[in-house]
């Protein structure tokens, strides 16, 4: 019902919010590297936020507090990440206004990626995020809506995809972004917002799991 699935997303909220804590200088080593040393700040500190909101989402719908997830973050973690992770959660949770079902999160996932790929215009192969998102929502529905898995071994699949999809950005030279600046001194270094979209798809699977 509504209160479990609220519950669900406000544990994925905090493990979220506490996994990106933990990895925040992780994230910004990497930033560091290719781009201007904020990523694991930034992230750290839009997660945080929405997790100290959690009194106030109590009342909520389960998609009301993902869309509240998303326009915190647009206000608080800045940078060309923030609009991207904040706006694409928060369009993509019109999917879940019927409740949170294994045929909504698909539709979740997809929604999230097209916009992610639509207000940054990168593709698979431009170093971003969305060498991280591509694979992984193509597996998780994949493994739905044709290999008929559950939710749980489907989006265990998704985040092994995620994770090729991080270790492919290493190799390659950044086309979009802070990145993109450095051409080819780009190439060995790997993506942190591919990176940070991996922690939190495992954040979701372990909650899931839990
Ligand atoms: P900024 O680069 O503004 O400091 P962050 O450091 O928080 O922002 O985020 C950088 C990450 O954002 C990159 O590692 C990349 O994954 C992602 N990113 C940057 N530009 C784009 C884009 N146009 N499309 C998709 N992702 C992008
Ligand atoms: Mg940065
Ligand atoms: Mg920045």
């Amino acid at each position: 019902d509504v209160d479990t699935q609220r519950e669900a997303v406000l544990e994925a909220l905090d493990n979220v919010s506490t996994r990106l804590t933990d990895e925040k200088s992780y994230l910004t080593d990497l930033d560091s590297a290719i781009g201007d040393a904020d990523h694991g700040s930034n992230m750290q500190r839009g997660f945080s936020k929405a997790a100290e909101k959690r009194d106030d989402f109590s009342e909520m719908e389960p998609h009301e507090v993902v869309k509240n997830i998303g326009t915190t973050l647009i206000s608080n973690v800045g940078g060309a990440s923030g609009p991207l992770y904040g706006g694409s959660i928060m369009f993509a949770s019109q999917e879940l206004e019927g409740g949170i079902t294994t045929e909504s999160s698909v539709a979740f996932a997809e929604a999230y990626l097209d916009k992610v790929k639509d207000r940054g215009g990168a593709q698979v192969g431009s170093k971003t995020m969305v060498d991280a998102l591509v694979p992984a929502v193509h597996t998780y529905k994949k493994s739905v809506e044709q290999d008929d898995l559950p939710p749980l071994e489907a989006l265990a699949k998704a985040v092994d995809a995620a994770e090729r999809g991080v270790a492919f950005t290493t190799p390659i030279k950044a086309l979009k972004g802070r990145a993109s600046f450095l051409d080819w001194r780009s190439v060995g270094h790997q993506d942190p917002g591919a990176t940070s979209t991996l922690f939190i798809m495992e954040e979701l699977l372990a909650t899931a799991e839990e």
